[in-house]
């Protein structure tokens, strides 16, 4: 194991004070390293067997096409679309518009079977429920779904493991096993809403909502790096935007996309017709700190990452958010918060708003929770500089502390 060590004052790391600068480091495994030292970081997906074809992978017309090559009519695409992205179902016996010959058989092909439920865990009353997914190759991944007043959210993994070795991250440890197909990223929503239709999501829904809710705000927050996913996260996305019962009929602006940074897939989804909304982890506004924090700053620094959150906001006219996990001696420095309000503002003014993330407090590690007042002391910073700026919800977090660590007990 690795233990924090404090750096003394000097020029490159400036101090507040006698607050000291804790490092950077992954606590109780070793990160994978390039033969020159660096974290080792994964952008292309091994080549392994993928799972089988589903009917989300597809569009309506492909869908379509689909069937034709199984010798079917094509109007079948939409029935078959509406039980799944409307009803929820891919129970046969629930799909009494098809003949019943051959419709086993025809489920069978447009529905395999690509999550089991492995575990889940409740808290927060029942509010909040985290789901530990079985994938056909036996790859584990998670998803949370939060019950909030007005909201459900649910927090998806777009990547089985990921390759970007954060070193605060269990997702990270085991590197990339493999990207996710469309399909899987989907059908995570599309489970959810079964759960909340079985009423198996705690609180208490508004009367006129009985029986009609369902997850209406999705964040790409899970295990993964969905911007290293391109492909099949933006196929995703239209499944959660396209009308229903093409797709989910969700509004994009629900749509978060997260990302550590990686800068030309920035650009491209700016490029994209589909105004979801963007959120940049940066966790740092310095170099020195995030080559350590998010290795793949030693790819696309801080400056490239923010001018690429800055145009995102000027192609889509979306207020793109910063996410920044406040971890006790190692970011939390007030210096840090002037130089990120400064490096934001040099921008422009209202394309961004900040979210700084409390964690839990784990006494003993690095990786623990700053002080309240310290906490409010950054917000205070970035307020009196002009930034909008929320300490966010950390709902979930206590079931087992950050994303990947159900599945990376497993
Ligand atoms: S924090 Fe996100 S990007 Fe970093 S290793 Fe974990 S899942 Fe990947």
């Amino acid at each position: 194991m690795t233990f924090p060590t404090r750096t003394q004052n000097s020029s490159a790391t400036p101090v507040d004070g006698d607050r000291p600068q804790v490092r950077p480091a992954a606590e109780g495994w070793e990160q994978q390293r390039t033969a020159e030292g660096r974290p080792l970081l994964q952008f292309a997906s091994p080549r392994v067997k993928q799972p089988p074809q589903h009917l989300a992978d597809l569009s309506l017309a492909e869908r379509a096409e689909k069937l034709k090559e199984l010798g079917l009519q094509p109007f079948r695409a939409k029935q078959l679309s509406t039980h799944y992205f409307q009803h929820w179902t891919t129970d046969p016996e629930r799909m009494s518009d098809l003949p019943k010959s051959g419709r086993e058989e025809l489920v069978e092909a447009m529905f395999p079977p690509l999550l089991t439920e492995v575990r889940r865990l409740r808290t927060d009353d029942g509010n909040t429920i985290k789901f530990l997914w079985r994938l056909f190759d036996g790859a584990l991944v998670e998803s949370v779904l939060m019950r909030y007043p007005g909201r459900i959210t649910l927090c998806v993994s777009s990547q089985a493991g990921c390759g970007m070795n954060c070193p605060f991250c269990a997702t990270g440890q085991a590197g990339l096993t493999r990207n996710m197909s469309t399909a899987e990223i989907v059908d995570q929503v599309v489970a959810a809403n079964r759960v909340i239709a079985a009423g198996e999501l705690g609180g208490t829904a508004h009367a006129k909502e009985m029986g009609t809710e369902r997850v209406t705000n999705i964040v790409f927050m899970g295990m993964g790096e969905p911007l290293a996913n391109y492909k099949r996260v933006m196929a995703a996305v239209h499944r959660f935007v396209d009308p229903a019962p093409e797709g989910l009929g969700m509004s994009a602006r629900n749509i978060t996309i997260s990302t550590v940074g990686l800068v030309p897939a920035i650009r491209k989804l700016a490029d994209e017709d589909v105004p979801v909304t963007f959120a940049l982890s940066l966790h740092a506004p310095d170099d020195e700190l995030r080559d350590e924090l998010i290795p793949v700053n030693n790819r696309w620094k801080v400056d490239e990452a923010i001018d690429a959150a800055y145009d995102y906001f000027r192609r889509t006219g979306r207020r793109v958010s910063i996410e920044y996990a406040l971890i006790k001696d190692m970011n939390d420095h007030p210096w840090r918060a002037s130089l990120l309000a400064k490096k934001l503002n040099q921008r422009g003014r209202g394309w961004v708003h900040v979210n700084p993330i409390p964690l839990n407090p784990t006494p003993g590690s690095i990786w623990t929770a700053s002080e309240p007042e310290v906490q409010d002391e950054f917000v205070g910073v970035l307020r009196a500089a002009g930034i909008p700026t929320t300490l966010r919800d950390t709902r979930g977090k206590e079931i087992d502390g950050a994303c990947g660590q159900l599945a990376a007990a497993e």
